[in-house]
């Protein structure tokens, strides 16, 4: 696993609508291991692995990660330059609190993100997690300076720089760069089968599944699998149940934007066991992935979700276990190298 380059996509910056600089990582990955590289206006694109030789009725075979991360938008600037936001996204608003960010403006501009300090609070608002209306964006300049580098429309993101963490992984935008991580580390190692694949890096899916709807209306795949994260539950006050980093890769059942193909998920399953894949599974009632988009859009597709267990999710920094980051590229390999043994109605 070449751990240099998650470093590379989780210390990149994009938010929905201002993927470019991931996509231009993504295609430089994919290039040589796709015969091209098609785009959608939104900003997604996909690489076509075209099936072996003498290949007939090759499914395709979609596989989606999203380029876009959490970020904040800012909506004005005020008397003393304090920068006003508004999120990007399913933020934890709490994790925002004293935190570095990167505004982007006619230059990179470092702020943080202030809150009236707790000494000045009442008890009742000490009591309140601030949430992103309350927040605002210090620079420590002088507001004729801020005003000249920053405008209503410009994009905030995470400062973090990815690291390890003990045993784990940790940096901003894991969701979903991990994902497109494994996209990538697996279009390279996959063996050629008869299977067409489109190996494709969607936008704007935090903002509500966006992109893929475009991707894959565009495609028309028989078989689309998301990879993203889950959450894992095994953090600080978790449960006892639920993913667990360590565990293996996330073969996602159910969650709140769709129910996976039962098929495909027993499939998924058969393919873990047969390679000797660890794997678990993410069931939960919260939460979605371009899977729904995958499932239901076009003319509708046989749809499920790869899912890396990820702590801290849609917070100032997340962290993955490696073991979990291999075992999805392994179980995303064996799905490339296998799908055309596929049929909707195979049962475990
Ligand atoms: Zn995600």
């Amino acid at each position: 696993m070449r751990i240099d380059l998650l470093a590379e996509l989780s210390n990149a910056h994009g938010t929905s609508g201002r993927e470019s600089a991931i996509a231009e990582i993504v295609t430089r990955e994919l290039t040589n291991h796709v015969a091209r590289i098609e785009h959608d206006p939104l900003g997604g694109l996909w690489g076509i692995r075209e099936a072996v030789d003498g290949t007939t009725d090759a499914p395709r075979l979609m596989l989606a990660a999203h380029m876009d991360e959490l970020g904040l938008m800012v909506t004005g600037i005020d008397d003393a330059g304090y920068i006003r936001v508004l999120p990007l996204g399913g933020w934890d608003d709490r994790t925002l609190v004293s935190q570095r960010v990167l505004i982007h403006g006619r230059e990179l501009v470092p702020g943080m993100v202030g809150v009236p300090a707790v000494h000045t609070l009442s008890p009742e608002a000490r009591a309140k997690a601030a949430k992103i209306d309350d927040m605002q964006i210090d620079t420590g300049l002088p507001a004729d300076r801020v005003r000249a580098l920053v405008r209503p429309g410009d994009v905030v993101t995470r400062n973090q720089t990815f690291a390890a963490l003990g045993d784990l992984v940790s940096g901003k935008a894991l969701d979903d760069r991990v994902g497109v991580f494994v996209l990538l580390e697996a279009m390279r190692a996959a063996a050629p089968s008869p299977v067409e694949v489109y190996a494709t890096a969607t936008v704007q899916e935090e903002v509500g599944l966006r992109g893929a709807r475009v991707a894959t209306s565009r495609i028309i795949p028989t078989i689309g699998v998301a990879i993203d994260t889950c959450p894992a539950t095994d953090g600080p006050g978790g449960k006892s149940q639920g993913t667990k980093l360590g565990g293996g890769t996330a073969i996602r059942i159910m969650d709140a934007s769709a129910i996976g193909s039962h098929a495909l998920v027993a499939f998924l399953e058969k393919l873990a066991i047969d390679r000797g894949i660890p794997h678990q599974f993410h069931v939960s009632d919260k939460g979605g992935t371009d899977t729904q988009s995958l499932q239901l859009s076009g003319q509708g597709a046989v749809a499920g979700c790869i899912s890396i267990p990820a702590r801290y999710g849609h917070s100032s920094i997340e962290v993955c276990h490696p073991a979990d980051i291999k075992a999805s590229i392994d179980l995303t390999i064996a799905l490339i190298e296998s799908a055309h043994e596929f049929t909707p109605s195979s049962r475990s």
